[in-house]
């Protein structure tokens, strides 16, 4: 299979002769001018990837007859399907200047000919601008509620995930617990190795938390060595089971920094939403209950004792 190289216009390999570029209002075709502003025009009304790809699709359509497309963007992990997806394909690979957008295929049961893949080419050109401002604006959103140290959510989306969490259990009166996981003396850990094995140490947490959690558990690092999980449909037998083997496990796991094995351990504070709580009183039970684990002597899982 061919793969086209589509680049964005105003590129110096695009080829622009004066020649070309001086027209006669009678070279245009009307209908096709018409189509092409309409599909610009649309484009640009969306930042979400999909929509503009639907919109890409319904316009070609109108010109084009093909049966799907699929569109992969590995960096960003996408790969999104429109459509049926066909025996013959046409693959164009879409950048702009050095930014790869990722690979587009168009799909159906024949060949393309050589002119339909030159219509192609030009509806192309008018959705990579459009594209590459959607990935753009969801990388901003995703760098914006993420902490770029460890890759884990950040405190702010935190908030937001919680809130909403509790409103659902309320709602469906379902359980809902929250662990909160703090580094056990980890200033000693910046002071005699310095800051840069406390980064490594951080992120080698978040490896073990990981590694040792449900799928549908969300970990959050809601501040410098503070961690938060948010564990919907667990009640509070089920936190303090999860709380203890994320503890154990952090014990057991090997933290290496320079070739030099760390001992380190975390006090857990676990929390279950009463009836009454709103997000804030569950973050504030986890809290205390940490406090406690901390005071009995680290390395420990608390739960929160409702009075
Ligand atoms: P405790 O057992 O009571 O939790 O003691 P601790 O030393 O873990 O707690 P303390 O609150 O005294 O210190 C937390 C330290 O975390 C202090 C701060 O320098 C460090 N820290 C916070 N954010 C970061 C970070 O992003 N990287 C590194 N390396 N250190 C951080
Ligand atoms: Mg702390
Ligand atoms: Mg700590």
């Amino acid at each position: 299979m061919a793969i086209h190289t589509i680049k964005g216009r105003n590129e110096p390999q695009a080829k622009t002769t004066e020649h070309e570029s001086i027209a006669n209002v009678a070279d245009f075709d009307i209908p096709e001018l018409q189509r092409t502003l309409k599909l610009a025009g649309l484009l640009q009304t969306s930042l979400e990837i999909e929509s503009i790809l639907q919109y890409f699709v319904d316009s070609v359509r109108e010109t084009i007859q093909f049966g799907g497309i699929q569109y992969e963007f590995a960096s960003m992990d996408l790969d999104i399907k429109i459509g049926k997806l066909e025996r013959h394909s046409c693959a164009y690979r879409l950048r702009i200047a050095s930014d790869g957008l990722g690979e587009l295929k168009f799909t159906r049961n024949k060949r393309f000919s050589e002119s339909e893949m030159e219509q192609l080419e030009n509806f192309i050109f008018h959705l990579v601008y459009p594209l590459r401002n959607a990935i753009q604006y969801q990388k901003a959103l995703i760098s914006a509620q993420m902490d770029s140290l460890t890759g884990v959510n950040n405190r702010a989306s935190m908030d937001r995930c919680l809130d909403r969490e509790v409103e659902l259990s309320h709602r469906h009166d379902n359980n809902l617990s929250l662990l909160i996981v703090d580094i056990d003396h980890f200033k000693q850990v910046n002071d005699s190795l310095g800051h840069s094995a406390g980064d490594t140490v951080l992120k080698t947490l978040v490896t073990c938390i990981k590694e040792t959690m449900r799928v549908s558990d969300m970990l959050f690092r809601y501040g410098g060595e503070e961690f938060a999980l948010v564990l919907s449909g667990t009640d509070m037998d089920g936190a303090r089971q999860v709380g203890e083997r994320i503890r154990a496990a952090v014990q057991a796991y090997p933290f290496v920094y320079n070739g030099k094995e760390l001992d380190l351990s975390v006090s857990i504070g676990a929390a279950f939403l009463g009836r009454r709580d709103s997000a804030t009183r569950l973050f504030n039970k986890a809290d205390a209950a940490l406090y406690q684990a901390k005071k009995a002597g680290r390395n420990q899982v608390h739960s929160y004792a409702e009075r």
